[in-house]
Protein backbone atom coordinates (compact mmCIF):
# COMPACT_ATOMS: atom_id res chain seq x y z
CA UNK A 1 0.00 0.00 0.00
CA UNK A 2 1.30 3.46 -0.74
CA UNK A 3 0.47 6.96 0.57
CA UNK A 4 0.12 10.65 -0.69
CA UNK A 5 2.59 12.39 1.73
CA UNK A 6 0.00 14.30 3.57
CA UNK A 7 -1.88 11.01 4.61
CA UNK A 8 2.00 9.27 5.79
CA UNK A 9 1.86 12.38 8.43
CA UNK A 10 -1.45 12.22 9.41
CA UNK A 11 -0.74 8.35 9.86
CA UNK A 12 2.53 9.44 12.08
CA UNK A 13 0.67 11.48 14.34
CA UNK A 14 -1.67 8.44 15.23
CA UNK A 15 1.39 6.17 15.97
CA UNK A 16 2.83 8.70 18.03
CA UNK A 17 0.83 8.09 21.01
CA UNK A 18 0.82 9.69 24.29
CA UNK A 19 3.24 12.42 23.22
CA UNK A 20 0.76 15.12 22.80
CA UNK A 21 -1.36 14.34 25.95
CA UNK A 22 1.80 15.05 28.36
CA UNK A 23 1.54 17.56 30.73
CA UNK A 24 4.35 20.23 30.47
CA UNK A 25 7.22 19.47 32.45
CA UNK A 26 7.62 21.26 35.99
CA UNK A 27 11.34 22.64 34.97
CA UNK A 28 12.65 25.64 33.36
CA UNK A 29 14.41 24.31 30.08
CA UNK A 30 18.07 26.56 30.57
CA UNK A 31 20.38 26.78 27.38
CA UNK A 32 23.39 25.13 27.62
CA UNK A 33 26.24 25.58 25.21
CA UNK A 34 28.49 22.19 24.83
CA UNK A 35 31.92 21.90 22.90
CA UNK A 36 31.40 21.25 19.00
CA UNK A 37 33.00 18.00 19.02
CA UNK A 38 31.19 15.85 21.59
CA UNK A 39 30.38 12.56 22.54
CA UNK A 40 27.10 10.79 21.99
CA UNK A 41 27.64 8.83 25.31
CA UNK A 42 28.45 11.65 27.33
CA UNK A 43 25.19 13.51 28.77
CA UNK A 44 25.57 17.08 28.84
CA UNK A 45 24.75 19.34 31.62
CA UNK A 46 20.67 18.94 32.51
CA UNK A 47 18.47 22.04 33.15
CA UNK A 48 17.90 22.47 36.55
CA UNK A 49 14.80 21.90 38.60
CA UNK A 50 14.67 22.79 42.22
CA UNK A 51 11.55 19.89 42.40
CA UNK A 52 13.42 17.29 40.52
CA UNK A 53 14.89 16.10 38.05
CA UNK A 54 12.81 15.72 35.00
CA UNK A 55 13.32 12.21 33.12
CA UNK A 56 14.60 12.25 29.30
CA UNK A 57 11.31 11.61 27.68
CA UNK A 58 10.37 14.45 29.44
CA UNK A 59 12.89 16.89 28.51
CA UNK A 60 12.83 15.40 24.93
CA UNK A 61 8.93 16.57 24.96
CA UNK A 62 10.09 19.99 25.67
CA UNK A 63 12.66 20.31 23.27
CA UNK A 64 9.96 18.92 20.56
CA UNK A 65 7.61 21.96 21.76
CA UNK A 66 9.96 24.88 20.80
CA UNK A 67 9.21 26.81 17.51
CA UNK A 68 12.56 25.57 15.54
CA UNK A 69 11.86 22.21 16.27
CA UNK A 70 9.40 20.58 13.29
CA UNK A 71 7.97 17.36 12.83
CA UNK A 72 4.83 17.51 10.30
CA UNK A 73 6.76 19.07 7.31
CA UNK A 74 6.34 22.08 5.52
CA UNK A 75 2.88 22.33 3.54
CA UNK A 76 4.18 24.71 1.18
CA UNK A 77 6.78 22.70 -0.87
CA UNK A 78 4.70 19.59 -0.16
CA UNK A 79 2.58 19.36 -3.90
CA UNK A 80 6.46 19.81 -5.45
CA UNK A 81 8.09 17.12 -3.30
CA UNK A 82 5.55 14.65 -4.06
CA UNK A 83 6.08 15.41 -7.25
CA UNK A 84 9.61 14.48 -7.19
CA UNK A 85 9.34 11.47 -4.95
CA UNK A 86 7.20 9.98 -7.03
CA UNK A 87 9.21 10.75 -10.43
CA UNK A 88 12.80 9.32 -8.49
CA UNK A 89 11.41 6.22 -6.66
CA UNK A 90 8.46 4.55 -8.68
CA UNK A 91 8.61 1.76 -10.57
CA UNK A 92 6.00 1.19 -13.98
CA UNK A 93 7.65 -2.70 -13.51
CA UNK A 94 6.29 -3.09 -9.93
CA UNK A 95 2.98 -1.26 -10.18
CA UNK A 96 2.40 -3.64 -13.40
CA UNK A 97 3.54 -6.48 -11.37
CA UNK A 98 1.06 -5.54 -8.42
CA UNK A 99 -2.31 -5.22 -10.88
CA UNK A 100 -0.73 -8.58 -12.03
CA UNK A 101 -1.34 -10.73 -9.12
CA UNK A 102 2.25 -10.04 -8.15
CA UNK A 103 3.63 -12.04 -11.45
CA UNK A 104 5.41 -11.28 -14.10
CA UNK A 105 6.72 -13.49 -17.80
CA UNK A 106 9.55 -11.24 -19.64
CA UNK A 107 12.46 -12.44 -21.60
CA UNK A 108 12.58 -15.88 -20.35
CA UNK A 109 12.22 -15.08 -16.65
CA UNK A 110 9.29 -15.40 -14.35
CA UNK A 111 9.14 -13.24 -11.36
CA UNK A 112 6.71 -13.69 -8.22
CA UNK A 113 7.11 -10.44 -6.26
CA UNK A 114 6.37 -10.73 -2.44
CA UNK A 115 2.79 -9.52 -1.11
CA UNK A 116 4.64 -6.80 1.11
CA UNK A 117 7.77 -5.21 0.28
CA UNK A 118 9.44 -2.00 -0.22
CA UNK A 119 8.92 1.88 1.04
CA UNK A 120 7.30 1.68 4.60
CA UNK A 121 5.03 4.24 5.35
CA UNK A 122 7.86 5.53 8.30
CA UNK A 123 10.43 5.80 5.61
CA UNK A 124 8.18 7.61 3.24
CA UNK A 125 7.32 9.96 5.62
CA UNK A 126 11.21 10.48 6.68
CA UNK A 127 11.98 10.98 3.09
CA UNK A 128 9.16 13.51 2.66
CA UNK A 129 10.26 15.50 5.66
CA UNK A 130 13.73 15.90 4.38
CA UNK A 131 13.19 17.01 0.94
CA UNK A 132 10.58 18.99 2.42
CA UNK A 133 13.40 20.38 4.80
CA UNK A 134 15.71 21.68 1.50
CA UNK A 135 13.04 23.05 -0.28
CA UNK A 136 11.14 24.98 2.22
CA UNK A 137 14.65 26.50 3.44
CA UNK A 138 16.48 27.31 0.50
CA UNK A 139 19.81 29.25 0.99
CA UNK A 140 20.39 27.71 4.72
CA UNK A 141 22.94 25.28 4.72
CA UNK A 142 21.21 21.46 5.76
CA UNK A 143 23.04 18.70 7.44
CA UNK A 144 21.88 15.33 8.53
CA UNK A 145 23.36 13.63 11.92
CA UNK A 146 23.26 10.40 9.95
CA UNK A 147 21.84 8.64 7.02
CA UNK A 148 18.64 9.41 6.81
CA UNK A 149 17.66 5.26 6.13
CA UNK A 150 20.00 3.08 4.85
CA UNK A 151 19.77 3.08 1.08
CA UNK A 152 22.41 4.15 -1.13
CA UNK A 153 20.54 5.80 -3.39
CA UNK A 154 18.12 8.03 -0.69
CA UNK A 155 21.81 9.05 0.33
CA UNK A 156 23.28 10.25 -2.79
CA UNK A 157 20.21 12.33 -3.80
CA UNK A 158 20.64 14.17 -0.42
CA UNK A 159 24.46 14.73 -1.20
CA UNK A 160 23.36 15.87 -4.29
CA UNK A 161 20.81 18.62 -2.86
CA UNK A 162 24.15 19.66 -0.80
CA UNK A 163 22.65 18.37 2.67
CA UNK A 164 25.79 17.45 4.91
CA UNK A 165 26.27 14.28 6.52
CA UNK A 166 27.74 15.39 9.65
CA UNK A 167 30.93 13.10 10.53
CA UNK A 168 31.54 10.65 12.92
CA UNK A 169 34.99 10.72 14.64
CA UNK A 170 34.32 7.34 15.92
CA UNK A 171 31.82 5.03 16.51
CA UNK A 172 30.40 6.92 19.66
CA UNK A 173 31.48 10.78 18.54
CA UNK A 174 30.54 13.41 16.09
CA UNK A 175 32.11 16.46 14.75
CA UNK A 176 29.24 18.91 14.95
CA UNK A 177 31.75 21.58 14.18
CA UNK A 178 30.17 22.33 10.64
CA UNK A 179 26.75 23.16 12.59
CA UNK A 180 26.71 27.06 12.16
CA UNK A 181 23.70 29.89 13.57
CA UNK A 182 20.94 29.47 11.33
CA UNK A 183 21.55 26.46 9.95
CA UNK A 184 18.88 23.80 9.79
CA UNK A 185 19.43 19.76 11.07
CA UNK A 186 17.60 17.16 10.00
CA UNK A 187 17.15 13.73 12.21
CA UNK A 188 16.98 10.59 10.35
CA UNK A 189 14.36 8.06 10.53
CA UNK A 190 15.95 5.76 13.13
CA UNK A 191 16.24 8.65 15.53
CA UNK A 192 18.75 10.45 17.16
CA UNK A 193 20.43 10.31 21.00
CA UNK A 194 18.77 12.28 23.33
CA UNK A 195 22.70 14.41 24.11
CA UNK A 196 22.56 14.92 20.22
CA UNK A 197 19.03 16.17 21.23
CA UNK A 198 19.99 18.08 24.22
CA UNK A 199 23.13 19.58 22.35
CA UNK A 200 21.19 20.87 19.48
CA UNK A 201 18.14 22.13 20.95
CA UNK A 202 20.82 24.29 22.90
CA UNK A 203 22.13 25.79 19.63
CA UNK A 204 20.68 28.43 17.35
CA UNK A 205 19.78 26.03 14.19
CA UNK A 206 16.12 24.75 12.79
CA UNK A 207 15.47 21.17 13.85
CA UNK A 208 13.71 18.72 11.10
CA UNK A 209 12.39 15.63 13.20
CA UNK A 210 11.78 12.73 10.96
CA UNK A 211 12.42 10.12 13.51
CA UNK A 212 10.01 7.56 13.08
CA UNK A 213 7.38 7.67 15.27
CA UNK A 214 7.38 3.60 15.79
CA UNK A 215 10.51 4.18 16.81
CA UNK A 216 9.93 6.84 19.20
CA UNK A 217 6.78 3.98 20.50
CA UNK A 218 10.04 2.19 21.33
CA UNK A 219 11.54 4.94 23.32
CA UNK A 220 8.16 5.56 25.18
CA UNK A 221 8.45 2.03 26.12
CA UNK A 222 11.86 2.20 27.15
CA UNK A 223 10.59 5.30 29.55
CA UNK A 224 8.01 3.21 31.43
CA UNK A 225 10.42 0.23 32.61
CA UNK A 226 12.30 3.27 34.01
CA UNK A 227 9.34 4.79 35.60
CA UNK A 228 8.39 1.19 37.00
CA UNK A 229 12.07 0.38 38.21
CA UNK A 230 12.64 -2.10 35.32
CA UNK A 231 15.85 -2.81 33.73
CA UNK A 232 15.13 -2.71 29.73
CA UNK A 233 16.55 -5.94 27.97
CA UNK A 234 16.60 -4.41 24.54
CA UNK A 235 16.77 -6.91 21.40
CA UNK A 236 18.93 -5.57 18.73
CA UNK A 237 22.42 -4.40 17.41
CA UNK A 238 24.08 -1.90 19.94
CA UNK A 239 25.72 0.00 17.40
CA UNK A 240 22.62 0.04 15.10
CA UNK A 241 21.75 3.44 15.09
CA UNK A 242 18.77 3.28 15.90
CA UNK A 243 19.45 1.27 19.03
CA UNK A 244 22.29 3.82 19.93
CA UNK A 245 19.30 6.36 19.91
CA UNK A 246 17.02 4.04 21.85
CA UNK A 247 19.40 3.37 24.84
CA UNK A 248 20.14 7.22 25.14
CA UNK A 249 17.06 6.95 26.35
CA UNK A 250 17.03 4.46 28.93
CA UNK A 251 18.60 4.57 32.31
CA UNK A 252 19.51 0.46 32.92
CA UNK A 253 19.19 -1.25 29.94
CA UNK A 254 21.42 -4.41 28.48
CA UNK A 255 21.28 -5.27 24.48
CA UNK A 256 20.84 -8.68 23.25
CA UNK A 257 21.76 -9.15 19.76
CA UNK A 258 20.09 -12.31 19.42
CA UNK A 259 18.13 -15.77 21.00
CA UNK A 260 21.86 -17.00 22.06
CA UNK A 261 22.68 -13.77 23.94
CA UNK A 262 19.52 -13.52 25.80
CA UNK A 263 19.66 -17.09 26.72
CA UNK A 264 23.30 -15.90 28.52
CA UNK A 265 21.27 -13.21 30.34
CA UNK A 266 18.52 -15.80 31.16
CA UNK A 267 21.37 -17.93 32.66
CA UNK A 268 22.65 -15.12 34.67
CA UNK A 269 19.59 -14.43 35.85
CA UNK A 270 18.93 -18.51 37.37
CA UNK A 271 22.21 -19.64 38.02
CA UNK A 272 24.39 -16.45 38.57
CA UNK A 273 27.78 -16.70 37.55
CA UNK A 274 31.16 -15.07 36.12
CA UNK A 275 30.15 -11.68 36.41
CA UNK A 276 33.79 -10.55 35.41
CA UNK A 277 33.50 -12.49 32.38
CA UNK A 278 29.67 -11.64 31.73
CA UNK A 279 30.31 -7.87 31.94
CA UNK A 280 33.24 -8.41 29.37
CA UNK A 281 30.60 -9.83 26.91
CA UNK A 282 28.05 -7.39 27.25
CA UNK A 283 30.96 -4.40 27.92
CA UNK A 284 29.42 -2.53 25.17
CA UNK A 285 26.14 -3.27 25.16
CA UNK A 286 24.98 -2.41 28.89
CA UNK A 287 24.32 0.86 30.48
CA UNK A 288 27.44 2.53 32.71
CA UNK A 289 27.83 0.88 36.12
CA UNK A 290 25.80 -2.27 35.31
CA UNK A 291 25.42 -4.38 37.93
CA UNK A 292 23.60 -8.12 36.36
CA UNK A 293 23.43 -9.27 40.65
CA UNK A 294 21.18 -6.43 40.93
CA UNK A 295 19.63 -4.93 37.52
CA UNK A 296 18.39 -8.33 36.28
CA UNK A 297 15.88 -8.41 38.62
CA UNK A 298 13.06 -6.50 37.38
CA UNK A 299 13.40 -6.39 33.47
CA UNK A 300 11.25 -5.27 30.47
CA UNK A 301 11.61 -5.94 26.85
CA UNK A 302 11.79 -3.81 23.96
CA UNK A 303 13.69 -3.98 20.43
CA UNK A 304 15.13 -2.54 17.62
CA UNK A 305 12.32 -1.92 15.48
CA UNK A 306 13.48 -4.20 12.38
CA UNK A 307 15.20 -7.09 14.65
CA UNK A 308 13.39 -10.59 12.93
CA UNK A 309 10.11 -10.20 15.12
CA UNK A 310 9.78 -14.47 15.66
CA UNK A 311 13.19 -13.85 17.54
CA UNK A 312 11.91 -10.98 20.01
CA UNK A 313 9.10 -13.25 20.50
CA UNK A 314 10.75 -15.83 21.21
CA UNK A 315 13.19 -13.83 23.37
CA UNK A 316 9.92 -12.60 25.34
CA UNK A 317 9.15 -15.99 26.46
CA UNK A 318 12.71 -16.83 26.98
CA UNK A 319 11.93 -13.92 29.86
CA UNK A 320 8.56 -14.74 30.91
CA UNK A 321 9.83 -18.28 31.84
CA UNK A 322 13.16 -17.16 33.38
CA UNK A 323 11.15 -14.95 35.77
CA UNK A 324 8.80 -17.61 36.68
CA UNK A 325 10.91 -20.03 37.22
CA UNK A 326 12.86 -17.64 39.76
CA UNK A 327 10.42 -16.06 41.53
CA UNK A 328 6.80 -18.16 41.00
CA UNK A 329 4.19 -17.97 38.36
CA UNK A 330 1.94 -15.41 40.92
CA UNK A 331 5.40 -13.02 41.38
CA UNK A 332 6.62 -13.21 37.42
CA UNK A 333 4.70 -10.25 36.43
CA UNK A 334 5.98 -8.08 38.50
CA UNK A 335 9.31 -9.08 37.63
CA UNK A 336 8.49 -9.28 33.59
CA UNK A 337 7.13 -7.00 31.51
CA UNK A 338 6.59 -6.73 27.65
CA UNK A 339 5.09 -4.36 25.17
CA UNK A 340 4.55 -4.86 21.46
CA UNK A 341 7.56 -3.27 19.57
CA UNK A 342 7.92 -4.81 16.54
CA UNK A 343 6.76 -2.31 13.82
CA UNK A 344 4.20 -3.66 11.28
CA UNK A 345 5.88 -2.68 8.40
CA UNK A 346 8.72 -4.99 9.36
CA UNK A 347 6.68 -7.76 10.35
CA UNK A 348 4.24 -7.68 6.97
CA UNK A 349 7.34 -7.80 4.89
CA UNK A 350 9.01 -10.47 7.06
CA UNK A 351 5.32 -12.89 7.02
CA UNK A 352 5.37 -12.26 2.86
CA UNK A 353 8.77 -13.56 2.26
CA UNK A 354 7.98 -16.39 4.55
CA UNK A 355 4.75 -17.01 2.12
CA UNK A 356 7.01 -16.80 -1.20
CA UNK A 357 9.39 -19.62 1.12
CA UNK A 358 6.83 -21.52 2.14
CA UNK A 359 5.63 -21.58 -1.35
CA UNK A 360 9.05 -22.24 -3.10
CA UNK A 361 8.87 -25.34 -4.30
CA UNK A 362 5.36 -25.21 -6.02
CA UNK A 363 6.51 -22.43 -7.77
CA UNK A 364 9.77 -23.72 -8.73
CA UNK A 365 11.56 -20.77 -7.20
CA UNK A 366 14.95 -21.02 -8.64
CA UNK A 367 16.09 -18.48 -6.20
CA UNK A 368 15.22 -15.44 -4.54
CA UNK A 369 16.34 -11.64 -5.16
CA UNK A 370 16.24 -9.73 -1.39
CA UNK A 371 17.02 -5.99 -2.76
CA UNK A 372 17.94 -2.95 -0.12
CA UNK A 373 21.21 -1.40 1.64
CA UNK A 374 23.78 -3.59 3.01
CA UNK A 375 23.56 -1.58 6.38
CA UNK A 376 19.48 -2.11 6.43
CA UNK A 377 18.85 -4.38 9.19
CA UNK A 378 15.35 -5.15 7.99
CA UNK A 379 16.53 -6.07 4.89
CA UNK A 380 18.99 -8.11 6.37
CA UNK A 381 16.60 -9.95 8.34
CA UNK A 382 14.42 -10.56 5.29
CA UNK A 383 17.34 -12.93 3.76
CA UNK A 384 17.65 -14.73 6.76
CA UNK A 385 13.60 -16.31 6.02
CA UNK A 386 14.67 -18.33 2.94
CA UNK A 387 18.78 -18.91 3.86
CA UNK A 388 17.29 -20.20 7.12
CA UNK A 389 15.03 -22.59 5.20
CA UNK A 390 17.70 -23.70 2.45
CA UNK A 391 15.95 -21.50 -0.10
CA UNK A 392 18.90 -20.33 -2.44
CA UNK A 393 18.68 -16.82 -2.04
CA UNK A 394 20.63 -13.20 -2.56
CA UNK A 395 20.57 -9.85 -0.85
CA UNK A 396 22.24 -6.96 -2.67
CA UNK A 397 21.72 -3.42 -2.61
CA UNK A 398 21.49 -2.22 -6.33
CA UNK A 399 21.49 -3.40 -9.80
CA UNK A 400 24.82 -2.82 -10.11
CA UNK A 401 25.53 -6.48 -8.42
CA UNK A 402 24.19 -8.43 -11.58
CA UNK A 403 27.09 -9.15 -13.86
CA UNK A 404 26.90 -9.45 -17.38
CA UNK A 405 29.31 -12.23 -17.01
CA UNK A 406 26.36 -14.09 -14.88
CA UNK A 407 28.01 -13.14 -11.74
CA UNK A 408 26.07 -11.75 -8.70
CA UNK A 409 27.69 -9.80 -5.69
CA UNK A 410 25.75 -10.11 -2.66
CA UNK A 411 25.85 -9.73 1.08
CA UNK A 412 25.96 -13.13 2.99
CA UNK A 413 24.00 -13.46 6.25
CA UNK A 414 27.14 -13.54 8.29
CA UNK A 415 27.77 -9.96 6.42
CA UNK A 416 30.65 -10.91 4.07
CA UNK A 417 30.10 -9.38 0.22
CA UNK A 418 31.21 -12.25 -2.45
CA UNK A 419 30.40 -12.39 -5.62
CA UNK A 420 29.50 -15.60 -7.36
CA UNK A 421 28.34 -17.44 -10.91
CA UNK A 422 24.65 -16.40 -10.53
CA UNK A 423 21.51 -18.14 -12.65
CA UNK A 424 22.64 -22.28 -13.30
CA UNK A 425 21.80 -23.25 -16.84
CA UNK A 426 21.23 -19.58 -18.27
CA UNK A 427 22.35 -20.27 -21.68
CA UNK A 428 19.28 -23.07 -22.11
CA UNK A 429 16.82 -20.59 -24.40
CA UNK A 430 14.19 -23.31 -23.41
CA UNK A 431 14.75 -23.32 -19.99
CA UNK A 432 12.71 -20.73 -17.82
CA UNK A 433 14.04 -18.64 -15.00
CA UNK A 434 11.66 -18.73 -12.31
CA UNK A 435 12.53 -16.20 -8.95
CA UNK A 436 10.86 -14.34 -6.45
CA UNK A 437 12.23 -10.88 -5.50
CA UNK A 438 11.52 -8.59 -2.21
CA UNK A 439 12.88 -5.63 -1.09
CA UNK A 440 13.83 -3.70 2.27
CA UNK A 441 11.69 -1.05 3.97
CA UNK A 442 14.23 1.38 3.18
CA UNK A 443 14.00 0.85 -0.61
CA UNK A 444 12.91 2.39 -3.35
CA UNK A 445 10.80 0.35 -5.91
CA UNK A 446 12.85 1.70 -8.92
CA UNK A 447 15.49 -0.14 -7.22
CA UNK A 448 13.37 -3.70 -7.76
CA UNK A 449 13.24 -2.66 -11.20
CA UNK A 450 16.47 -1.85 -12.61
CA UNK A 451 17.60 -5.05 -10.41
CA UNK A 452 14.95 -7.40 -12.44
CA UNK A 453 15.70 -5.52 -15.49
CA UNK A 454 19.27 -6.45 -15.25
CA UNK A 455 18.40 -9.98 -14.97
CA UNK A 456 16.04 -9.91 -17.61
CA UNK A 457 18.72 -8.19 -19.96
CA UNK A 458 20.99 -11.35 -18.43
CA UNK A 459 19.07 -14.14 -19.62
CA UNK A 460 18.15 -12.35 -22.74
CA UNK A 461 21.37 -11.83 -23.72
CA UNK A 462 23.04 -15.46 -22.15
CA UNK A 463 20.53 -17.51 -24.35
CA UNK A 464 20.15 -15.63 -28.04
S1 LIG B 1 10.57 -0.15 9.30
FE1 LIG B 1 9.03 0.41 10.84
S2 LIG B 1 10.19 1.51 12.38
FE2 LIG B 1 11.46 1.49 10.55
S3 LIG B 1 10.94 3.38 9.47
FE3 LIG B 1 9.60 1.78 8.66
S4 LIG B 1 7.69 1.94 9.85
FE4 LIG B 1 9.31 3.02 10.97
Amino acid sequence: MRFTTASVLALAALVATGSHAFAPARYTQQRVRRPLSMSTAEAPADAIDAERKPTKKEKRLEYIKSPTFHRQGFKDVRESVERSMGEQFKSGLVDELKSNNYVIKKDGVTVHLAKDFGFCWGVERSIALAYEAVEHFPGKKVHITNELIHNPEVNDRLHDMNVNFIEKVDASTKDFSTVGDGDVVILPAFGASFEEMTYLNSKNVEIVDTTCPWVSKVWNTVDKHQREGLTSIIHGKYAHEETVATVSFCEDYICVKDMKEAEMVADYILNGGDKEKFLKHFEKAVSKGFDPDTMLNKVGLANQTTMYKKETRAIGQLMQKTMMKKFGPVNAKDHYQEFDTICDATQERQDAIHDLVENADELNLDFILVVGGWDSSNTAHLLEIPQKKGVRSFHINKADCIGADNTITHRTMSGEIVTEKFIEDIENKDREVVMGVTSGASTPDKAVQDSLSSIFLLKKMSSS
